[in-house]
């Protein structure tokens, strides 16, 4: 289990800098990868990112809402095969 940064994030990088395990990454100005996402590997669930989100784009991934669900699978994709891979 881990948290995940759903479509509406607006990748202001907040949560990237309170984030103790260095979860977190974008590429910027990617119209594939739009915003940020948490490596589900390395997150240990701690919640802090989820406080600092301007955009309230951060769940923990029980508690994603149904119409972004495809984002928990994104969230992954991003380090296991995109551009992500090459970040960690
Ligand atoms: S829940 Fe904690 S460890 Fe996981 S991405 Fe957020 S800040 Fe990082
Ligand atoms: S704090 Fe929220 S809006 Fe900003 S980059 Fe993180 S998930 Fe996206």
């Amino acid at each position: 289990m881990a948290y995940v940064i759903v479509s509406t994030c607006e990748s202001c990088g907040e949560c990237v800098e309170v984030c103790p395990t260095e979860s977190i990454y974008n590429i910027k100005d990617n119209a594939a990868w739009p915003t940020h996402y948490i490596n589900p590997e390395t997150c240990i669930d701690c919640g802090a990112c989820v406080a600092v989100c301007p955009t309230e784009s951060i769940y923990y991934e029980d508690d994603v809402p149904a119409e972004y669900e495809a984002d928990i699978e994104k969230n992954e994709a991003f380090y296991a095969e995109g551009p992500g891979a090459d970040l960690i």
